[in-house]
């Protein structure tokens, strides 16, 4: 069986810009907005269907989606309904980002992994909506050197498997190339040039692109397993740590840093949420 994994953003599908942002925010939290239902929605759910459809084409019998974009609301952004029938979905609570939970449901050794609706990392330039998981609070997210964001946490979930495509805001290769260098970067819009194309014209340019990533699987490489990560999670100036009286685990904090160690990147990106309750506001 050749099991794809697809992790899918928004704020990087094509479709969507500053023009017309409220198209990425999820009604359960912007009851008022009705972009998301009406447009939004249509337009990740195009990408990803160009990624199913190239995948199989190319022969991949089983496709597991997480819907990572305004994880913790219960609704998928992506029509699942509209996908083909060997796509399934990961079984989290409400979407929620349970890494450990992820990986565990998916084979040992999946066929690749591939990113889609991606942006950029908080400070990037010419980027569509940049921000580190959420900006503010977080300034940056260090795994082991690399600055890791959305893409990075899910490719580095399923390190050893071998990292196929990205397809996002053309700023948002840079993080999914320090991760893999070899991987087929797939441009749905383009700050820095103005291009900003309709998800149908995008359609054709992903389907190709997928196409084109698995037939270049053999020089295809993966995130590398990791039997020691180093972690370290800056704060925007908007905010700070207060630091716990009891600290069971490997690392500390200052007002504006918090590190830890761990042995492998499951724990490393579970933790990532306990640190993340000591965050206040200042
Ligand atoms: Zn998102």
């Amino acid at each position: 069986m050749k099991q794809l994994i697809i992790i899918a953003d928004m704020e990087g599908a094509s479709g969507i810009f500053d023009s017309n942002r409220e198209a990425c925010w999820h009604e359960e939290l912007h009851p008022q907005n009705t972009l998301w239902r009406s447009y939004g929605r249509d337009c990740i759910t195009s990408d990803v269907l160009a990624v199913c459809n190239a995948a199989v084409e190319m022969g991949i019998d089983d496709i597991l989606l997480y819907d990572e974009h305004f994880a913790g609301c219960r609704e998928y952004n992506v029509q699942i309904e509209k996908l083909p029938s060997i796509v399934r979905t990961f079984d989290l609570p409400n979407r929620e980002a349970l890494w450990s939970r992820i990986r565990g449901q998916a084979a040992i050794d999946p066929y690749g992994i591939i990113t889609v609706g991606q942006h950029a990392r908080a400070g990037e330039e010419n980027a569509y909506f940049p921000h580190t998981i959420h900006t503010p609070p977080i300034d940056s997210f260090y795994i082991n050197g690399l600055h890791v964001a959305e893409i990075g946490q899910s490719v580095m979930c399923f390190c050893g498997v071998p990292y196929l495509a990205n397809i996002g805001c053309a700023a948002s290769h840079k993080e999914a190339l320090e991760l893999s260098p070899n991987i087929t970067c797939i441009t749905v819009k383009d700050s820095a040039r103005a291009w900003e194309p309709s998800c149908g014209e995008t359609y054709p340019i992903i389907f190709n692109g997928v196409i084109e990533a698995i037939e270049d699987y053999d020089n295809k490489t993966a995130y590398p397993f990791q039997d020691h990560c180093v972690c370290e999670l800056k704060l925007t100036d908007t905010h700070y740590f207060e630091e716990p009286d009891s600290f069971p685990w490997k690392g500390g904090f200052t007002k504006d840093c918090a590190t830890w160690e761990t042995h492998d990147i499951e724990t490393a990106l579970s933790l990532f949420w306990h640190v993340h309750e000591y965050i206040r506001k200042k």
